[in-house]
């Protein structure tokens, strides 16, 4: 499909020619004649699959006709760094056009973005937080809205924006338009858009629980304490050119750029405690390619937009499934390959079951030469060379290099008792028969250290069986 077979307005086409895009993404095809015929929507798409396009060029489509001095469109985003990213689309596919957009969001001044307000606001763009707080003072009024987008809705009931929705839609006429985009649609999903949107169309371009394409996973076993080293001998490899890292916590991003630091790695890191001024410098001086290394939580690198990131290191496994598919989503954007490797200690072996029974397949396993030095430490033998000498080369012979892949794998069944090859035996037995696959993964769960960790998590689980 082309665009021009998208009934977008000439200023529209322009302006997508300008941004260089050839042919509309699967959800752009989709989502976009849904929008245009007036019906409410629900997307589920991952980031990077293009769906901010997807609901932005319809909204200035259907407001072409210029500014009623009211907002008519609004866009609900789940944190700051979303919202930026969002106007800044929305400027840029509304170049050619006399719209006004206008983004809200918390921990900035206040004076400057209602300054913004009043000079006129076709299209708002806002977190919920900041949003509320306007409309509670009179600032901020919702009864022209004629379309209203929830932007990754699973990530704001996530964090815990459900009673602000709520009311924000509650403001909003009821004739409104409403298209509800997210990555994945858990239960609680599907209550909120039976509550907000009225028969509406759904779409879905790639299943919610599979990964980008392009993005080569792999998985490496290791001690929690060789985490470090192990993370920097892959940073300095030659190919990582633009690396994320993600952390569990805060606290461990912020630890993480010291320790790299030691290393002469330069990194910066993104998370809720820094403030928007901090986070917007880090993130313009990565994307400029100041610095190759961001260490991010999961909710401060949410829905971020960097191309040309070629590696992502899940230097924590994330606790909840789906942010992994959003965090190696982050490598390999827009049809860029990228490569994701998850660094996981024998006290994640139960995230990685999680994450593994929800995709439905294994992530390979990762042997590098740095495996040599930490098997040779280990042994309590003595290094032949220095972290930062051993970094990024290759293991020498095809013969050492399977036997330190096979002694690493086999301590990591260990530490697994075993639980691994059972479910790659069990993948391969059910040819994706989701009964037998659940039967294994409960036979996983009884297993040791794995009790606790899916107890936490046993209420998650059957939608995400579902979802996939
Ligand atoms: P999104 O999923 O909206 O965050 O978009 C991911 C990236 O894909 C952004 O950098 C967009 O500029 C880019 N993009 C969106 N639509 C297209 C398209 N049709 N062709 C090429 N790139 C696109």
């Amino acid at each position: 499909m082309k665009f021009t077979e998208l009934n977008l307005n000439k200023n529209l086409q322009d302006a997508i020619r300008k941004a260089g895009y050839k042919e509309p993404s699967p959800i752009q095809e989709k989502a976009i004649p849904a929008a245009e015929s007036g019906r409410d929507l629900i997307a589920c798409a991952q980031t990077g699959t293009g769906k901010t396009a997807a609901f932005a060029l319809p909204i200035l489509n259907r407001l072409e006709k210029a500014s009623c001095g009211y907002i008519r469109a609004l866009v609900l985003t789940p944190t700051r760094e979303l919202a930026i990213q969002n106007f800044d689309n929305f400027k840029k596919y509304g170049r050619y056009m006399d719209l006004r957009t206008v983004c809200i969001y918390g921990g900035a001044k206040e004076r400057p973005q209602i300054m913004q307000l009043h000079r006129g606001c076709d299209i708002l763009v806002a977190t919920p937080g900041r949003l509320i707080d306007y409309m509670d003072r009179g600032i901020v009024s919702l009864a022209g809205i004629e379309i209203f987008v929830l932007d990754e809705a699973d990530r704001m009931l996530d964090m815990g924006f459900i009673h602000d929705i709520r009311k924000i839609a509650a403001a909003t006429p009821e004739n409104r338009q409403t298209l509800l985009f997210s990555a994945t649609m858990p239960r609680p999903i599907e209550r909120l858009a039976q509550e907000l949107l009225k028969d509406p169309e759904i779409i879905k371009v790639a299943p919610t629980t599979s990964p980008a394409e392009t993005v080569d996973q792999k998985i490496c076993f290791l001690k929690k304490e060789d985490k470090k080293h192990a993370l920097s001998v892959f940073l300095k490899q030659a190919d990582v050119r633009k690396a994320i890292v993600f952390t569990r916590t805060k606290h461990g991003a912020d630890r993480l750029v010291k320790d790299l630091g030691k290393e002469n790695i330069e990194s910066i890191a993104i998370h809720g405690d820094k403030t928007q001024g901090q986070r917007q410098s880090a993130l313009e001086r990565f994307r400029g390619g100041k610095i190759n290394v961001l260490v991010a939580t999961d909710v401060a690198a949410r829905g971020i937009d960097i191309r040309g990131v070629t590696h992502v290191y899940n230097y924590d496994l994330p606790e909840e499934s789906e942010s992994y598919i959003h965090r190696i989503g982050r490598a390999g954007r827009a049809g860029a390959s990228g490569e994701a490797v998850s660094l996981c200690d024998s006290e994640e072996m139960g995230l990685l079951a999680d994450i593994e029974h929800m995709m439905g397949r294994e992530i390979p396993e990762l042997k590098t030469d740095w495996s040599v030095e930490l098997e040779r430490r280990a042994r309590g033998g003595r290094r032949r060379h220095s972290h930062r000498a051993g970094a990024g080369r290759r293991p020498s012979g095809h013969r050492r290099y399977g036997r330190i892949a096979h002694t690493e794998r086999s301590e990591s069944f260990r530490r697994d008792g075993g639980a691994r090859a059972e479910r790659s035996e069990s993948f391969r037995r059910d040819g994706g028969a989701r009964a037998e696959r659940s039967e294994s993964f409960r036979r996983e769960r009884r297993d040791g250290d794995r009790a606790s960790c899916s107890r936490r998590r046993s209420g998650r689980r059957p939608s995400a069986v579902r979802a996939s």
